[in-house]
């Protein structure tokens, strides 16, 4: 017998392919060629292995064909397309999902988006034809929401937290409660970003209590600043204490120490879906002299970290050179300026985070109803959504959901292949898609991709 390894076609020969030189046209010539080898190198497996196609009878596994290989390598094509950025229906009920991109942006910031792909006036005063302040307006905008003196964007909340405190705390102290030693994320950890920050940590008080003369014992001619954290993802209960922003603004003002406050989310406008978060203004009334917070939470806007107080430390935030390394580019300067716009004209239903979070649970309920009725398998089950995005652990919003009958991992799979894909959540062994993280306007869309899941899970659990 010969070796059907050898009978296998060479790249070059594939190349002259009809759907490969299509292939070629559409992904590259490199892409085409690494998927064409390592279908090769599939096949050479699968024959060494006896996993091969036995169409022959023979129990001998056939050496694969040009087409086999072909159709191998185009279908890893296709898969490798669908990891490229796309829309996604969110059907989680977590509003800011972080692995989603967080906060969905508004009509008018998208449009923003657009119009500064191309030229834009970035660093241009067209008025003076003067080179101008990059961030003008938004800037201009958060002070006016804020009440803060003044403001600066940068590349997200992580980014505006380094820079605060390696201007403030650098070779200095910084003094935190250890209540506040959080993580964010994966790779947000605070003594971390300290220490990169190149600030020497001071922990005071302990991980439930922390009282004001906790940090005034630790303040000396060593430190730099004092730091609050906001515990986003997590709630300690029961026996806790922990000094006011005024307190702290006061002991900072008397000490003549600065005092930075890292409030996470953003919140620009005192709202109850989120009781229990900061809001920027008041935090700046009660006198924190740098106010941190993200553009992509509950702000409702691009990623982008954000940095408001006292005129003179924002300017030497402005001034440092890590700025240059971490500012904002002008496709999310346009949209946080047209989302901060939003809510100058006090239109947050343009938001659309918080237009889903307000809507009533009623109109949710008769919603998922009048769905679940036009298909098979489906009905309308009452769920807590949350605004997610590290804000508001402790608050659940009232919603409404699609339970789907049939094997919830699979029918997750089947949905999130989907075009366009769905991601839902598993409740107790039922996939659920949560409409409070859906707009209505997006109902077609899921239930067309609902029926595909159904049909291809339903196939799937025919044959198996
Ligand atoms: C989310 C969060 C951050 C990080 O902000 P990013 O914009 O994600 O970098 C920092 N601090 C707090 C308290 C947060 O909640």
């Amino acid at each position: 017998m010969t070796d059907p390894r050898a009978a296998l076609p060479a790249v070059t020969t594939l190349l002259d392919d009809d759907a490969v030189a299509a292939a070629v046209a559409a992904h590259g010539h490199a892409r085409t060629v690494a998927a064409l080898r390592a279908a090769l190198a599939e096949a050479r497996a699968a024959v060494v292995t006896g996993d091969g196609d036995t169409a022959d009878g023979d129990g001998e596994p056939a050496a694969p064909t040009s087409e086999t290989v072909i159709a191998a390598a185009l279908a890893r094509l296709t898969d490798q397309d669908r990891r490229r950025l796309q829309p996604v229906i969110n059907a989680t009920g977590v509003l800011l999902h972080t692995n989603l991109g967080r906060a969905p942006l508004s009509g008018t910031a998208v449009q923003a988006i657009a119009g500064a792909a191309g030229p834009t006036n970035l660093e241009l005063d067209l008025a003076q034809g003067e080179r101008g302040g990059r961030g003008a307006v938004a800037h201009a905008a958060l002070t006016r929401l804020t009440g803060a003196d003044a403001a600066l964007a940068v590349n997200n909340g992580a980014a505006a937290l380094v820079l605060a405190l390696t201007v403030l705390g650098h070779g200095r102290e910084v003094v935190i409660s250890r209540g506040e030693l959080v993580e964010i994320g994966g790779s947000f950890r605070l003594p971390d970003i300290m220490a990169s920050a190149g600030c020497h940590l001071r922990e005071v008080g302990t991980t439930n209590r922390t009282r004001i003369d906790d940090y005034r014992a630790a303040i000396g001619p060593e430190t730099g600043a004092l730091l609050r954290v906001h515990p986003s993802n997590f709630r300690i209960d029961g026996f806790t204490a922990r000094p006011t922003t005024s307190e702290l603004s006061q002991l900072a003002r008397q000490a003549g120490v600065a005092f930075i406050e890292d409030i996470g989310s953003g919140l620009l406008v005192r709202s109850k879906v989120a009781r229990d978060e900061p809001v920027a203004s008041q935090v700046v009334a009660d006198g924190a002299d740098l106010v941190i917070f993200s553009g992509d939470k509950l702000l409702g806007g691009p990623q982008a970290g954000i940095l408001v107080g006292d005129a003179e430390l924002v300017e030497r935030c402005r001034r440092h050179p890590l700025a240059r390394a971490l500012r904002l580019d002008k496709l999310r300067m346009a949209a946080l300026e047209a989302t901060l716009a939003s809510y100058e004209r006090d239109a947050l239903e343009e938001l659309p985070a918080w237009a889903l979070a307000s809507v009533p649970v009623e109109e949710l309920q008769s919603r998922a109803e009048r769905l679940a009725d036009r298909a098979a398998g489906i009905a309308a089950v009452a769920t807590e959504a949350v605004l997610g995005g590290g804000s508001t652990p402790g608050n659940r919003l009232a919603s409404v959901g699609l339970a789907v009958d049939g094997d919830a991992e699979q029918l997750a799979a089947a949905l999130r292949r989907g075009d366009p894909p769905v991601v839902g959540r598993i409740v107790e062994d039922r996939l659920v898609l949560d409409l409070r993280s859906v707009p209505e306007s997006q109902d077609e869309q899921l239930m067309a991709a609902l029926a595909a899941a159904q049909g291809s899970a339903g196939a799937r659990d025919a044959t198996s």
